[in-house]
């Protein structure tokens, strides 16, 4: 296949044995990066993976009959530290093949995994009593999920040390904010605890310059298989994060097809470029501010409090909420001496990416680890209560009256770029009503 960039985001880093590019598989010795979680001597051994299974509660007894070759957990002696309350695990735990070669045995490891599924609930509803008779097997997942493999070699390596240092780097593209999460590569067969959590700072920063190969011009890499040590990989694993460099590395390799550069290019020439765009499409880069049109600076805002509008930041950080909350029919507004050509205007809502609750009924949950949508906001709110679902943009007209230029109807997006495409002197957001708060909360509202 030929192309003039590719990236490589298939978990076991598929491109490299095709390409040449320089890999690491396994865990690095302690002095090598001076990192205190890896074993004093680099090995092959990785995270495993895992077949997960889940179970759903019925209105009535079932039985469960395991297949023949299901691996029998006679007592809970047989799955010391595994926690096998369905309400409380989804069996993360049932991994192996960390002392495996976890590219080249995972059919044979998929028909291990699926054996001890089985087994585990066939432990859990006939050996010995977990209070499960309403319960049945509700899903198996036939194809392994995979923690960790091929890793490629950037011009940087994620060090424990760079994620306990916060990654502040100036290349910064992304973040992680999960512990350093390290299975043990015994997995189920391991009797101790099957990982440890090694604390992480939330968030820590994810530089550009792990997302391409050292040795491949034209290789980019997204996802586990970014440059990484072992120690460092078992927290930039998570989805959460993987997602963040995926937006990265998509945006670099736009970068470099627009410039006709490489990934690495992008970080010599254009990387502030690679940063604006992230911030502009909504990825936050901790400690940075996104640079608010030099328009929507020099106008004047109708009210003081609207003011986080336009300071940059979308999202509640470092003590400061950086919201405007808005009553029904509340109205923020730019106004300038002379008129302005505006090109567009970009909104940020408050989507509650924390799951905190701001700004939600009282009936909502407060504490993340407790979050189920109650009743009352599956049935009305299929957007968080606080995000704004109308709204209308108006321009001042030459006679001084307010005409609408756009509206929002049934909004659900936290991110929206609406075409204005009209020269004025004022510009207001009138934000009508929100899914279900009283008040609605605004992070931006910009026009350039
Ligand atoms: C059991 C388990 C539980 C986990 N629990 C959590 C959790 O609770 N929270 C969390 O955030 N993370 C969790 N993780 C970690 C997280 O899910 C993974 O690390 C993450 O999904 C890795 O994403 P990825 O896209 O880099 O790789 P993968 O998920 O491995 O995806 C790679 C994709 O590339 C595809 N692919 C491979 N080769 C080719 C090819 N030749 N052509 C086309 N496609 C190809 C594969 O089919 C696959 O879809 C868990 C992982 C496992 C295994």
């Amino acid at each position: 296949m030929r192309a003039r960039l590719f990236c490589d985001s298939s978990g076991d880093s598929i491109l490299a044995p095709l390409s040449g590019a320089d890999v690491r598989i396994g865990r690095e010795a302690q002095e090598e990066y001076g990192e205190d979680i890896e074993p004093p001597v680099a090995d092959s051994r990785t995270m495993g993976m895992s077949c997960l299974i889940q179970g759903r509660e019925l209105e009535f007894p079932v039985g469960y009959t395991p297949p023949s070759w299901a691996t029998v957990f006679a007592s809970d002696e047989d799955l010391p530290h595994r926690g096998h309350d369905p309400l409380k695990t989804n069996f993360w735990w049932l991994e192996l093949g960390g002392e495996d070669d976890s590219i080249h045995d995972t059919e044979r490891l998929r028909d291990e995994l699926l054996a001890a599924a089985f087994g585990v609930w066939d432990h859990m509803k006939n050996r010995g009593d977990h209070g499960l008779e309403n319960w049945t097997l509700d899903w198996v997942g036939f194809v392994p999920g995979k923690r960790e493999s091929r890793r490629y070699l950037g011009d940087h390596v994620l060090t424990q040390n760079d994620v306990r240092a916060e990654g502040r780097f100036d290349d910064i593209v992304a973040f992680g904010g999960w512990s350093m999460d390290d299975h043990h590569p015994g997995g189920l067969r391991y009797p101790g605890r099957p990982t440890i959590f090694h604390p992480a700072p939330s968030p820590f920063g994810i530089p550009y310059r792990c997302l391409y190969s050292r040795n491949v011009p034209n290789l980019l890499c997204a996802g586990r298989n970014i440059s990484a040590s072992h120690a460092a990989m078992s927290s930039s694993r998570v989805m959460g994060t993987c997602a963040v460099i995926g937006q990265a590395a998509g945006t670099a390799a736009a970068i470099a097809a627009a410039h006709g550069v490489e990934p690495r290019g992008v970080y010599e020439q254009h990387l502030g470029a690679l940063q604006s765009a992230l911030m502009d499409d909504d990825a936050w880069l901790p400690w940075r501010v996104r640079e608010v049109s030099a328009t929507t600076r020099a106008a004047t805002l109708s009210t003081a409090d609207a003011e986080p509008l336009r300071n940059g930041v979308d999202r509640p950080w470092d003590g400061q909420d950086n919201a405007w909350v808005a009553d029904a029919d509340g109205v923020a507004e730019y106004t300038w001496a002379d008129q302005q050509w505006l090109e567009r205007v970009r909104l940020v809502f408050d989507s509650d990416l924390d799951r905190t609750g701001r700004n939600m009924p009282a009936c909502y949950p407060r504490v993340p680890s407790d979050y189920r949508p109650p009743a009352c906001c599956q049935r009305y709110h299929p957007a968080p209560a606080g995000m704004v679902r109308d709204a209308r943009i108006e321009l001042r007209g030459a006679d001084g009256a307010w005409q609408v230029a756009a509206e929002l109807r049934d909004n659900h997006q936290r991110l929206v770029r609406l075409p204005l495409a009209a020269a004025t002197n004022g510009v207001r957001l009138v934000v009508e009503r929100a899914w279900g708060a009283e008040t609605a909360r605004v992070f931006g509202f910009e026009v350039e």
